[in-house]
Formats: C-alpha cells, sequence, structure tokens
C-alpha cells in the first residue's frame, strides 16, 4: 500500500563512481507521479560541495531529455567524492513544472567497492541482566534495521551461541556473531569479544591467565605514576585473546560513571589510549538519556586524540538490556563500510577506520561521528538509502520473532524474502 508520504518518484543508481558518466534513471514510484511522453525534462546537476563559478549559480551540469518507455535516462558525469543534487523539471511551452531534487553520492574506488551494513556489537539478554531471551534480541536487531549483531552477556559466551542455535536452519539475512562482555578478576575495565571463536570469559580460571598477565606486567616498561599495572596488563591478555580468536577486541565505555566516579580512572584511560593494545573504541556507548554526558565526553576524547595524530578504530553501541522498553536498544549503532559481511571483513574494515558511531535519541534526528569524509557519506545514506532498507529488515525482524514464539510458517517466509536488502543494495549502487 502507497500512502502520501512515499517518495514520488525514484531515483536509482544512488551510489556512482567518483569521476565517471553514469546514466541515472528516474521513474514515477507513486499512484500519483508521471512522466508524459509529449513533454520535455531539464535536469539540471548540482554537485553540493566541490563546485565552481559565481557565489550565485553553482556549476551545474544542464541536459534536456524526453520519457523513454515510462523512464528518464539521463548520462551524468559525477565529479570528485561527493553528493549531487538533481532537480528535474517538467518543460510544456512556457510552462514548467518542478519534478523534484534528487540525490546522488559519487564515491572514490575505495568506498564504491564496500557497501554499509548496520550492526550493533554489544548487547545484552536475560542470560545475564538484559530482559529478553537470546533468540528474541536476534530478531528484534533486525526488526530495527541491522545487518549483523552479537550478543554479549556479562561473562557469558553461551548465549550469543543460544541465539544462533534459535535460528538454526533458517534462511536469515542478518549475520549473527558469537560474542561476550569479558570481565577479568582485578580489572575493571570492561571488554567486548566480538565475533571471537572461544569465550576469553572461560580462560580466566586457568592458572595461565595470572602467570601470562604477570609477565606482561613485567615487560610492560615505563607506564605513568598511578596507573594501575595490573589492570593494564590483564587488558592487553584479554586484547590479545580475542585476537587469537579471530574477534574484535573493544575497550568499553570509559566515561561510564559509576555512582561516585568514572568505571576506571582517566590515568588508566589514558595509558591505554596511548598504547592502544584494543582493537576498537567504543566511542559511541549505550548510555540513557540522563547519562549521555558520558558520550559526548567520549566523543571529545576521541577527536582531542586524532588531532594529535592517533589512528583510532571506533565502534557505537546499545549495550541495550532489553529490547522492548523502549531505551537504549537501537538508539547507538555501527555503520561498517565493509566487502561482504564476513566476520573478517568488518573486522578489518573496523581496524582500516571504515567504520562511523550513529546516534539516534528518542524523537532526536540520527547523529554521525568518526571521520569526516564518512560521516557526510553517512548522512546521505541515513537520509537516501537506509530508511527503504530498514522497512525490509523491519519485516524480516517480526517474522523472525514469529519463529522464534514457535510459529511454523515464519521460517518459509523468511526463506522467499532472503536476499532483498543485498539486491536493494545492488539496485542502489551504479555499475
Ligand atoms: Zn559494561
Ligand atoms: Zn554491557
Amino acid at each position: 500500500m502507497q500512502s502520501d508520504n512515499d517518495p514520488m518518484y525514484q531515483i536509482m543508481p544512488k551510489i556512482v563512481p567518483a569521476d565517471r558518466e553514469t546514466v541515472v534513471e528516474l521513474w514515477p514510484a507513486h499512484r500519483n507521479a508521471r512522466l508524459l511522453p509529449d513533454a520535455e525534462y531539464r535536469v539540471r546537476c548540482f554537485p553540493v560541495e566541490e563546485y565552481r563559478g559565481g557565489s550565485m549559480w553553482p556549476y551545474s551540469t544542464v541536459v534536456t531529455c524526453r520519457a523513454e518507455g515510462g523512464k528518464l535516462r539521463v548520462p551524468l558525469f559525477f565529479a570528485g567524492e561527493q553528493e549531487h543534487s538533481i532537480a528535474v523539471e517538467e518543460v510544456r511551452g512556457e510552462e514548467t513544472e518542478v519534478l523534484g531534487d534528487f540525490r546522488v553520492y559519487s564515491l572514490q574506488e575505495d568506498l564504491f567497492q564496500r557497501r554499509p551494513y548496520k550492526g550493533d556489537l554489544h548487547m545484552h539478554s536475560n542470560r545475564s541482566d538484559g530482559k529478553e531471551p537470546p533468540g528474541h534480541v536476534a530478531g528484534a536487531c533486525r526488526r530495527i534495521g541491522l545487518d549483523f549483531m552479537a550478543l554479549t552477556d556479562h561473562g557469558k559466551y553461551e548465549p550469543s551461541l543460544e541465539a544462533m542455535r534459535a535460528f538454526e536452519g533458517v534462511q536469515l539475512d542478518l549475520r549473527m556473531f558469537p560474542g561476550e562482555e569479558v570481565h577479568p578478576p582485578d580489572n575493571p575495565v570492561h571488554i567486548i569479544n566480538f565475533g571471537g571463536r572461544f569465550s576469553v570469559n572461560a580462560l580466566f580460571s586457568d592458572e595461565s591467565y595470572r602467570a601470562e598477565t604477570a609477565a606482561i606486567e613485567h615487560s610492560l616498561g615505563h607506564l605513568p605514576p598511578g596507573v594501575d599495572r595490573r589492570a593494564y596488563a590483564s587488558c592487553v591478555w584479554c586484547f590479545d585473546k580475542i585476537r587469537e580468536a579471530g574477534g574484535l577486541a573493544i575497550f568499553c565505555h570509559p566515561y561510564w560513571f559509576t555512582q561516585h566516579y568514572y568505571n576506571i580512572s582517566g590515568l588508566l584511560t589514558t595509558a591505554l589510549l596511548d598504547g592502544q593494545p584494543f582493537d576498537a573504541l567504543e566511542l559511541l556507548g549505550g548510555y540513557y538519556v540522563s547519562q549521555v554526558d558520558s558520550n559526548t565526553l567520549q566523543v571529545a576524547r576521541y577527536q582531542e586524540e586524532r588531532a594529535a595524530g592517533k589512528r583510532i578504530p571506533i565502534v557505537g553501541v546499545s549495550d541495550a538490556h532489553g529490547c522492548e522498553q523502549g531505551q537504549l536498544f537501537g538508539w547507538y549503532y555501527t555503520v561498517v563500510f565493509s566487502p561482504s559481511l564476513e566476520l573478517a571483513d568488518l573486522v578489518g574494515s573496523v581496524k582500516d577506520l571504515y567504520s562511523v558511531c550513529i546516534e539516534v535519541l528518542p524523537g532526536g534526528p540520527p547523529r554521525a561521528y568518526g571521520p569526516f569524509r564518512l560521516v557526510r557519506y553517512a548522512l546521505f545514506l541515513l537520509r537516501e538509502m537506509f530508511p527503504y532498507h530498514d522497512k525490509l529488515c523491519e519485516e524480516e525482524g517480526q517474522l523472525m520473532l514469529r519463529h522464534f514464539e514457535g510459529d511454523a510458517a515464519a521460517s518459509g517466509t523468511l526463506a522467499s524474502l532472503s536476499g532483498r536488502t543485498a539486491a536493494y543494495l545492488e539496485r542502489c549502487w551504479g555499475r
């Protein structure tokens, strides 16, 4: 069913290679829209940022064409990496009518070869202190438009496997990975093992943890006075183990305020940011509205470290402890620009700085944080591409939840929908 809010016209592709000509197609997508065979259409394409010309009328390409087979097919040259505003008018004699302003984004090769994937890398189920069972959490993740997720219960790896088992044999487009929140003994730092093949929490009972941590502590060399060397060494040990397991080692919520002070001391945060033994920083952690200062501090700290020349991979996570209470779940997530949804590609892309963090507080617009180039692109995607992607995901998420609740018909419907989001992405991409 169409509603009056649906777009009147569709434009494809939306993502095109920079510095090349691409034929863009525009066609009516709504019952109230049409293209007339006897009308001329004037198409003006404005690069929104890098243009030359007077300040009054920025440089634009003008193409005049007619509809063929119900479509306008317009060859346009897209210079540089940026967004383009495409103004289309219908011209009949003296009369002109504006059809709309349509948007396309041109990308340099490295980004053009990647696809944007939405994911949440840190959340809880009722197997630790969350509200719902693991399978429910997974279904709810698809319902809010995620392409990948990992359940990361406190000190527990098994629930993430339970979430995956709940959909065994079901053809799913949501990629689920194992995970856990790692809580080492004698170390206040919270750590996420995202995607690792084995549990790091399970290794703390081994003698080797204490012996190896002591050896690391011994070999650390200089750390500023006051830094808890034992905790730092324990972090190094955990991050190394996560990498050994093939996962992404995430340094969690450094500015989480716990009653009287931050979860870890400023000295330890600084030492970890200096030595960077982790793979990625939780730039946006799962904070309630009353705690948003913690994310503001994390972002400010990140900007300052980056300005000082540091290279910091980032993730945004919900740390949700419930999917149905209207809090945290879906408020913060990561967009990874990756060659595929395979774990190694996602992990590699985050480490190579191809990720941005998104914040969507209730009633507010989405905000993106990270490298300028990716933030600018992500804002385009959030406006022009993700809304339809999310709609497809929502339907699949509802079916996942029905399957989890025992509806035997849901898995067949899911199988019939499989591949839809990937196909949509491919339609959005130019050749
Ligand atoms: Zn935590
Ligand atoms: Zn957590």
